[in-house]
């Protein structure tokens, strides 16, 4: 039923640099312009913003954060819904991107491409003005759905088309900086769109999943509303401003559940998903990512990368973000799910609504554990408490603290 172990892959020829997909390190000109991008000198790791398109191939970029080219939430929803404009930043970034010959075409390019996409045909792309390209390219500069994108696609000496980068492929120093790029992408977003309530954040991983590529990156889409489970989960902390602790770590405790933790972060498997789900929490006081301390961002990125270290590059997950929405006035602890989409709900579910998830709690808990023992031993994960090892004192989650 738990369909972990794909068919064998298909042979694929590696290049240097790669060359797989439209995010690879050979194709910086397939996305939108870049907003951001991280660079490693030795252990120094530099983040360098709005870089012009002729500087692209002057680094190697382990991490980009770029618009998305087809947005779920538009730019211009936020324009007609609230008369967004765009910051005066944003506005003098697009004019000095568009100001160099690389520039102006590689937008032009994307416009392109992205209306062909979109079924718009040769014909009419071929009429448009420059003006109406341009126009069509202010999402680029100023839209509100982006995407942290990693270097890598195959992981290194691939051999099949099986041999996917991970996130548990990452060094723990590189996903701390894969965490820290998104974290600060959150923050710039609601900088520069003061009507954005709250942004999911997500990594959706291969097909099953809904990965659109499979070379690994995060999306961040932002929205005016909180969306139906924030809603509920703050309706929870209404009711009972412990219940992350009392309903979540707490009872999973008791149910030997919670199988890892660190001084930052905790993790157990989940109950009563659709889905074999992993739950990693923060437990920081603070409720927002952006609000936490590198520290403690390392401490709950070490967890996720471990678990999805743990997990290999062949189950097929959504990593879900949740945290306290930037306009609420309750707190709900900052976590991370991990689902792995294994099970494919069909006719029994969409008639009965009874969800059958193929896999218990602790089978999910007793699949992991070893693996995280044997990472440990090898020196892949930092110290961590794993299984018998956590304390888990009482209500371990200090969001409840002011
Ligand atoms: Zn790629």
């Amino acid at each position: 039923m738990v369909n972990e172990n794909p068919v064998a892959g298909k042979p694929v020829e590696i290049h240097s640099p790669e060359d797989h997909c439209s995010f690879c390190a050979s194709r910086y000109f397939e996305t939108p312009p870049e907003k951001a991008r991280l660079v490693r000198q030795g252990d120094r790791w530099e983040r360098q913003d709005t870089l012009s398109a002729e500087r692209y191939f002057e680094s190697t970029a382990e991490f980009r954060r770029t618009g998305n080219m087809f947005e779920i939430v538009t730019l211009d929803y936020w324009r007609k819904n609230y008369g967004y404009k765009m910051t005066g930043a944003r506005q003098r970034w697009k004019e000095e991107y568009l100001s160099t010959p690389g520039g102006m075409k590689h937008i032009l390019d994307i416009v392109r491409y992205k209306l062909l996409q979109e079924g718009k045909g040769e014909e009419y792309v071929g009429k448009l003005s420059q003006a109406e390209k341009l126009a069509v390219a202010e999402a680029f500069f100023g839209g509100a759905h982006e995407m942290i994108i990693a270097k890598r696609h195959f992981r290194d000496g691939a051999a099949t088309d099986a041999d996917l980068f991970s996130s548990g492929d990452l060094t723990e120093t590189e996903h701390f900086w894969y965490f820290r790029l998104t974290i600060d992408a959150i923050q710039d977003i609601i900088l520069a769109n003061r009507y954005v309530r709250y942004i999911s954040v997500f990594q959706n991983w291969l097909r099953p999943a809904g990965a659109s590529f499979d070379h690994l990156h995060k999306q961040l889409v932002s929205l005016d509303e909180w969306g139906a489970s924030i809603q509920n989960q703050i309706g929870m902390v209404r009711e009972d401003p412990n219940v992350f602790n009392q309903l979540g770590v707490n009872f999973a405790a008791h149910h030997n559940l919670v199988f890892a933790e660190n001084d930052h972060a905790i993790a157990y498997a989940g109950i009563g998903h659709r889905y074999p789900t992993i739950e990693i929490y923060s437990r920081s006081a603070a409720g927002r990512p952006q609000e936490h301390s590198d520290d403690e961002v390392r401490g709950i990125s070490n967890l996720v990368h471990a678990i999805h270290a743990a997990m290999g590059n062949q189950i097929s997950c959504n990593e879900e973000w949740y945290y306290t929405p930037f306009d609420a006035v309750y707190k709900m602890p900052w976590h991370v799910l991990i689902k792995w989409r294994v099970n494919v709900p069909a006719g029994f579910e969409g008639g009965t609504s009874i969800f059958i998830n193929p896999m218990t709690p602790v089978e999910l808990r007793d699949r992991i554990v070893p693996r995280l023992y044997r990472l440990r031993d090898e020196g892949k994960i930092s110290w961590l408490k794993i299984a018998e090892e956590c304390h888990v004192d009482p209500n371990p989650l200090k969001y409840y603290l002011r």
